[in-house]
């Protein structure tokens, strides 16, 4: 078996390790990664956000299309498949890849492809697909293997009727009723999409609010407009059985309901993977959901061992995840910029984009925090009226004593772009991070930046 040695070598090549693999690199160290799938890119650009963001880009399309009095002119309302719209995405995948590729040719980062197990904390084996075996040595090892929706045993994802949020993208036809269970973020997502598609949907939730980690109005609008779509939304529905048949699949719930659909899309729960990487070997153990536990520096209990992005768990997202494999090389290298990741905006590509940072009216109430409200509906600002993108609202609470910015919440149109602008405002020092700032800085321009400055004003004549 041929051995080869590395500063460090990297365990998968989604936004985690590249982020880890690209610093290193680029800091002089001499750097390996490793892809147990046939190209690089990871789970994130083959199964998660780019397909699912490039799939919600041609609905929106569609449904722009299909809305716009405009386009009468030209043509009545017209319906697209899934596959057709699948399509698309396909192409923007292969774009990616490629320019992923580049990126490691050009920085000297060696990739192998196959799967990585340990054979010691300090040695890595690849068994390409043709069983063929290599040795990468390294002083470092970071662990950035993703995870995958989580099978339950009992349902069967091999009927063509079943799927999870991976072998969707196989789906070959459009339904014409859907089940979706399972109503976290990549439930909701997809649930847009569907109902987009003119799919009448089922979303069944465990819990008795949509998203509740969002502030509650938030997650109410999401509610009213995914009704608003045709979804159906079932909250506090645990499942007993799916079963499927030729004609289609049925859903029977504890409650006792039992749903009838032509496909089921579980969509409920992540898994780390972690199961075959060899962890016993070098000592380590995963938790219940197949995640590793890191310190504030990456670092799993074996020290020159870090572990970054899904396969840490919590938030789940490929921006984090680029961040945290970047800080983790920043840790390696010794590098004064390392920073932990912990204020991650939320990015929710539904139909309506939601995107949030800082603290729910919820949080703020329960620890006593005297704050206020500013809001600005998006019909009301100029962007809007120009774009037809009317629905939504952006939301900034403040504290009513010293204007500090607390949080920001937002649903409509390019939501994620706009918290962003937020955000950027929050994380400055002193005065800046007041709302003062919208105010002084006046943005008369019909931007986003518009809609902080009507929120602002709206917020400061409840307590002035
Ligand atoms: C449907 C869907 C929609 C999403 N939408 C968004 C979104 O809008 N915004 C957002 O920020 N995030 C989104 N996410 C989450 C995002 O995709 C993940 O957070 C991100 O992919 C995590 O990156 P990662 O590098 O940790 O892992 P992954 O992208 O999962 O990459 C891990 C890689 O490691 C490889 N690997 C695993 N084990 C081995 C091994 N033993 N040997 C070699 N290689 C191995 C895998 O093949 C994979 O390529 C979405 C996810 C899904 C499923």
């Amino acid at each position: 078996m041929a051995v080869y040695n590395y500063d460090v070598v990297v365990i998968g090549t989604g936004p985690a390790g590249e982020g880890a693999a690209m610093n290193a690199a680029k800091h002089g160290k001499r750097v390996a990664v490793v892809e147990m799938q046939s190209s690089v890119g990871g789970n994130c650009t083959h199964k998660g956000t780019i397909p699912s963001k490039a799939l919600r880009h041609a609905v929106k399309q569609i449904i722009q299309f299909n809305t716009n009095r405009m386009f009468r002119d030209i043509g009545e309302p017209r319906w697209f498949s899934f596959p057709k719209v699948l399509e698309r995405s396909q192409r923007v995948i292969e774009r990616q890849v490629q320019l992923r590729t580049n990126f490691y040719a050009r920085n000297r980062v060696d990739v192998y492809f196959g799967k990585a197990q340990f054979l010691d904390s300090h040695t890595v084996m690849v068994r390409d697909p043709h069983n063929a075996t290599e040795e990468l040595r390294a002083q470092k090892i970071v662990i950035a293997s993703g995870s995958r929706p989580y099978r339950p045993a009992d349902i069967n994802f091999r009927h063509p009727r079943v799927y999870c949020s991976d072998t969707v993208l196989t789906l070959g036809h459009t339904p014409r009723r859907l089940i979706i269970y399972g109503a976290g973020v990549i439930g909701c997502e997809y649930a847009s999409i569907f109902s987009g598609l003119g799919v009448k949907v089922d979303l069944i939730d465990n819990r008795d609010r949509l998203l509740s980690f969002l502030d509650a109005e938030i997650s109410d609008a999401l509610s009213y407009h995914l009704r608003n779509n045709g979804v159906l939304i079932r909250h506090n529905e645990d499942y007993e059985k799916v079963e499927a048949d030729e004609q289609g699949v049925t859903l029977s719930l504890k409650s006792g309901k039992k749903l009838r659909a032509d496909a089921f899309l579980w969509c409920n729960g992540r898994t780390g993977n972690t199961d075959d990487i060899g962890l016993d070997l070098v000592g380590l153990e995963a938790n219940g959901r197949g995640q590793l536990e890191v310190d504030q520096h990456y670092r799993t209990a074996v020290d020159h061992i870090y572990a970054v992005g899904d396969v840490i768990g919590w938030p789940s997202l490929a921006s984090a995840a680029y961040d945290q494999g970047r800080s983790a090389a920043a840790d390696i290298l010794d590098d004064d910029e390392f920073r932990f990741v912990n204020e991650v905006p939320t990015g929710i590509y539904t139909i309506p984009e939601i995107s949030s940072v800082g603290k729910t009216e919820h949080e703020l109430t329960e620890a006593k925090i005297p704050y206020e409200v500013g809001q600005a509906f998006f019909k009301d600002t100029a962007r809007a009226q120009i774009t037809g993108e009317t629905q939504g609202m952006l939301k900034i609470l403040f504290h009513r004593e010293t204007l500090e910015l607390l949080g920001i919440h937002c649903f409509g149109d390019s939501s994620s772009e706009i918290v962003h602008i937020g955000q950027a405002i929050m994380n400055q020092p002193g005065e800046n991070n007041t709302l003062r700032y919208f105010l002084n800085n006046t943005f008369n321009y019909p931007t986003m930046a518009e809609a902080y400055r009507v929120a602002a004003l709206n917020g400061l004549n409840r307590i002035f």
